[in-house]
């Protein structure tokens, strides 16, 4: 089966902010998903706590080759959001749910795999598009696959080998205001 190339859909307009971070090793990622975690934290607490004005959930979509690190990232970004368990691939459900306990209340996390993605009727009959609008943080590898039915990103982490070839290096790119507010945390 070809792999879409990342070009097939263009980019949201709205570019917030990019930031390039250099993960030298798996403890990098690991120490990035915990500063990630926190923002995401952080972001969702402020928002809590602001009048009349919720947590809207938070849409990432993270792209890179098989073996660039994608669900290394997300394992570090539940582990940082207190979850002591498992965290499976969800190559063949498509998605993993998760209920974080957290200070500020139960925050649902979705981790999503979309490799094995092929028919836009399945998004519908398997009920994703409430995921997504649900107020919960949906993590999503092979954002590629789903096309535009995923509607836009808050954040957009691209991964990639470094020079060197044995780290990765991340961009990441916010195209909501929370998106740009769980960055500046980063
Ligand atoms: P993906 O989900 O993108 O297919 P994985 O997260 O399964 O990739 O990771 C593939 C491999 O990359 C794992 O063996 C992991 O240990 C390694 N890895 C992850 N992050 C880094 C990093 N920053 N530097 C070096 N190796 C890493
Ligand atoms: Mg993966």
């Amino acid at each position: 089966m070809p792999v879409n190339p990342d070009h097939a859909i263009p980019p949201p307009a709205n570019l917030l902010l990019e930031r390039t971070f250099a993960l030298a090793d798996e403890a990098a990622t690991h120490a990035f998903g915990e500063r990630f975690a926190q923002a995401i934290e952080s972001v969702r607490e402020t928002a809590l706590g602001a009048d009349g004005n919720a947590f809207h959930g938070l849409q990432v979509q993270l792209v890179g080759d098989l073996g660039a690190g994608k669900t290394t990232l997300v394992r570090a970004t539940l582990r940082g959001l207190g979850h002591a368990g498992r965290v499976r691939s969800p190559t063949y459900t498509l998605v993993e749910p998760y209920v974080l306990e957290r200070p500020a209340g139960e925050l649902a996390l979705y981790h999503f795999d979309l490799y094995r993605f092929t028919d836009p009727a399945e998004w519908a009959d398997a009920g994703f598009r409430e995921y997504f609008d649900s107020g919960a943080v949906c993590l999503v590898e092979w954002p590629q696959r789903a096309g535009r039915l995923l509607g836009v990103p808050d954040l957009v982490f691209s991964l990639d080998l470094d020079h060197e070839g044995d780290g990765r290096v991340l961009v990441a790119r916010a195209y909501s205001e929370s998106g740009k507010a769980c960055l500046e945390r980063c």
